[in-house]
């Protein structure tokens, strides 16, 4: 009996030991378990519907936001303490280039480091095709940020019909019909146009409302970069309206400006159309980048024929002494001619240009001075001729005036888009947009012009271009929205990149969350890729 009752006891021991080991671990359980992956503390949002800020945490789990308000943040697994900061939506670019590079420089560093979470390629007509293949790559290999695309004119018309300056076939139409549906189907989230450059500027309004019903089925939206941002961009906006009236789908007029001398101060231009739109109850949106050039390639100062065809059609026409005198006059007109008295040709700088690097980041006044040549309109008009035959090089135009970009900047309806493309440090030097564009609105436009409040300057950057885009899960700092959230200091925040100086990163972005992971901490990548391809209604 001895034997058993110590048995006994032993065992009784023995279960006492477990039971209290259990109800410890249970305990421990309860306290130590993380309940959140991600919660962010002690900052001030600002949810991105234009509300003012509030003091709250916000708590994280997966790709979530799941609370808000105020927590017990020891039940996180990683916790960022915003003390002093501004915790806001992550940014959306609803215009950019991106889709140019992203499938070799998948993190999108330039976007990513100015705390944009989500960026929209394909616009002004150029758009990867297929987007199906671009769309597994990316999707399969992981990117920094989230991506969508738009179907891009002039890529499907390229295909098509080459650089054709003329209509299309009732044939071709259907050919351009059936790239677009197949773009859509894969996920496209609507169309753009790019009506200044070849091919789409030979296409009639007819032609782009027939295509652009393709996306009507899928709630597309149609962005266009305009045929015409100068003196006719009353007729170019009317022409926007119309398309998308007709197609019964929403529009997006992109990186809006005053892009000519004659039309500056004239808002009403761009005003009297859209409000005229929105009344009739259409959705009509712009988006604009804080900056005073624009940046393109020197093939759209050229007039439409003389272009036509491709390059080598060009070429030939050069060596037409008549063309020649044509089309150098038409440059001139277009680009050297100031009637404020403005020298142009220490306004227009040269970006990229392949076949003299050394021309990059010069006007062209210090190229004409570095050639030997006398400073006039005549050489410039020359030398524009010259590296376009050689190299089609991109440039960068002063042409927008300051007051005019403010102005602009606070219609309700107008969203931040940088125009930008991905950027290596160090190669050619671009437009700053790239970099700069929407640290330069929180810091020059909102803190230091006072030109919008900071709730509405975020609105433009996050809600706003989620509705029209129809990112519904995104835009806003809401409990089961996407975790896509910015955390910045308000008074360091500053856009670093000059026209001079263009490859630097802005300053003032701490934390960069990209659908719950910390993607950027203190203006570096941590090295994640938890970007996500956001596809149109088609293919969700
Ligand atoms: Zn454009």
């Amino acid at each position: 009996m001895r034997i058993g009752f110590k048995y006994t006891a032993r065992i009784t021991v023995s279960v006492t030991v477990v039971a209290i080991t259990l109800l410890f671990a249970i305990n421990a359980c309860q306290v130590f378990t993380p309940k959140w992956d991600l919660v962010i503390i002690n900052g001030q949002i600002i949810d991105g519907t234009g509300n003012p800020p509030y003091g709250a945490d916000v708590a994280i789990k997966s790709d979530k936001i799941v609370k808000i308000g105020k927590l017990e943040s020891e039940r996180s697994r990683k916790i960022i303490d915003a003390n002093g900061l501004y915790v806001v939506p992550g940014f959306i670019d609803v215009h950019t280039h991106v889709d140019r590079m992203i499938d070799t420089q998948p993190v999108v560093m330039n976007y990513l480091l100015q705390g944009v979470t989500t960026v929209v390629g394909g616009n002004c007509g150029g758009s990867q095709h297929p987007l199906g293949e671009l769309f597994n790559k990316l999707e399969g290999e992981g990117t920094g940020i989230n991506f969508a695309s738009l179907i891009g004119h002039n890529t499907v018309r390229r295909q098509v019909m080459g650089s054709d300056d003329r209509a299309p076939s009732a044939e071709e139409l259907s050919q351009m019909q059936e790239l677009v549906k197949q773009d859509v189907l894969a996920g496209g989230i609507g169309f753009s146009t790019g009506l200044a450059y070849v091919p789409g500027r030979y296409s009639t309004t007819e032609e782009i409302i027939e295509l652009v019903k393709m996306i009507q089925p899928f709630d597309g939206v149609y962005a266009t970069h305009m045929r015409n941002q100068g003196e006719h961009i009353q007729e170019a906006i009317e022409e926007s309206i119309r398309i998308g009236r007709e197609a019964g789908v929403r529009v997006q007029i992109a990186h809006i400006k005053l892009a000519t001398e004659d039309v500056w101060g004239e808002y009403g231009l761009i005003t009297g159309p859209i409000d005229e739109a929105h009344d009739e109850g259409m959705e009509v949106y712009l988006d604009q980048y804080p900056y005073t050039a624009t940046s393109s390639g020197f093939t759209s100062s050229f007039p439409g024929w003389a272009v036509a065809g491709g390059h080598d059609a060009f070429v030939e026409r050069l060596a037409d002494p008549e063309k020649y005198q044509a089309i150098k006059a038409a440059l001139i007109e277009k680009r050297l001619t100031s009637e404020r008295g403005i020298d142009k040709l220490q306004a227009i700088y040269v970006a990229k240009d392949t076949a003299h690097a050394e021309y990059e980041g010069k006007n062209l006044a210090e190229i004409l001075d570095l050639l030997g040549r006398e400073k006039t309109i005549s050489n410039g008009a020359d030398l524009i001729i010259e590296m376009q035959k050689k190299s089609q090089p991109r440039g960068i135009f002063f042409q927008m005036d300051e007051k005019d970009v403010e102005t602009i900047m606070q219609e309700p309806y107008n969203m931040i888009g940088s125009d930008g493309k991905i950027e290596i440090p160090g190669v050619e030097v671009p437009h700053p947009r790239a970099y700069g564009t929407f640290p330069r609105v929180l810091g020059r436009y909102a803190r230091d012009l006072g030109t919008l409040s900071l709730p509405d300057a975020i609105r433009k950057m996050t809600s706003l271009p989620a509705q029209a885009m129809r990112f519904n899960e995104r835009g806003v700092l809401k409990t089961g929205k996407s975790a896509d959230i910015v955390i910045f200091n308000f008074t360091e925040i500053q856009d670093m990149a000059t026209f001079e100086k263009p490859h630097q990163y802005a300053k003032g972005i701490h934390w960069v969350i990209v659908n719950g992971q910390v993607a950027a901490e203190k203006g570096e990548w941590t090295g994640v890729l938890p970007g996500k391809v956001l596809h149109g209604s088609a293919a969700r």
